[in-house]
């Protein structure tokens, strides 16, 4: 298990969560700086297993659409096209790697089925035993839970337990967990949250702060709360410091596991 930031250089298995608003639109550049680090954890021989979401946000520009559409075929339509577009850009930021990127669509629902589990759970394995690097998102087609609940969070949680990681990383554009949302007076970033810890103490706003993803701090702690007790620890932290983050670097929210 690791216990706490400065092993994860040594992690075995690690699951990096990213969301829409670090991998589309003007912060589309920022797919090279999350390879990199992706690429050097994967050379030092941990297995690697990035879920992303930004499928949507991602296919918005080719269905012509200026902003995200509201009903949720639109958004499934922005998904479907978007995806595409996703998996090829991080393809060929891998490239410069030799990396080979799999891609895995699931809904929780797979999660919960044990048919399911067990063909993804096999599936993964293969991938990683072959060297490849899983791209996981939610299956639009088939599950809206992301859309309607930005709840990519949950899916990177619950793909942390499918494979036994050492510890899970949840990117996005907030570099922490903060006592109130960051930005309001009186904010303070939260350094280690003890397993258990119920948080009584901070205060959630309403959605992500960019506009174009889904998902807030809530839904973070929620998922970091889900890996926690089944023995996996979380790191929060902002996309930008991915490297930092991946070397064990001490920033962002780290949300202690349960001891097994
Ligand atoms: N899975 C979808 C995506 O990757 C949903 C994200 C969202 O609702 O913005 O785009």
């Amino acid at each position: 298990m690791t216990s706490s930031r400065d092993q994860i250089p040594s992690a075995r298995r690690i699951v990096v969560k990213v969301g829409s608003s670090s991998v589309s639109g003007a912060n589309v550049g920022q797919i090279g700086m999350l390879v990199d680090a992706l690429a050097s954890a994967h050379a030092r021989g941990s297995e690697v297993i990035l879920v992303s979401s930004g499928a949507i946000a991602t296919g918005i520009p080719f269905l012509k659409l200026d902003a995200r559409p509201t009903d949720l075929a639109t958004q499934q339509a922005a998904a479907a096209v978007g995806q595409n577009v996703l998996i090829y850009r991080y393809q060929e930021s891998l490239d410069r790697y030799a990396i080979v990127a799999g891609q895995i669509l699931l809904t929780a629902g797979d999660m919960e089925n044990p048919t399911h589990r067990s063909n993804a759970q096999r599936a993964m394995e293969r991938l990683l035993g072959l060297r490849i690097l899983p791209i996981v998102n939610e299956n639009d087609t088939v599950a809206t839970q992301e859309i309607r609940f930005g709840d990519n969070d949950r899916l990177a949680a619950m793909v942390s337990l499918l494979v036994g990681a050492d510890v899970l990383v949840l990117l996005s554009d907030i570099d922490a967990l903060y006592t109130r949302p960051p930005g309001e007076p009186g904010a303070e970033r939260i350094d280690v949250v003890p397993f258990d810890d119920e948080l009584t103490e901070v205060t959630f706003g309403d959605i992500g702060a960019a506009g174009v993803g889904t998902g807030g701090a809530g839904t973070k702690v929620a998922a970091a709360k889900l890996a926690a007790a089944a023995g996996i620890p979380t790191l929060l932290a902002a996309t930008e410091s991915v490297a930092d983050a991946l070397s064990g670097a001490p920033l962002g929210t780290w949300f202690e596991a349960a001891a097994l």
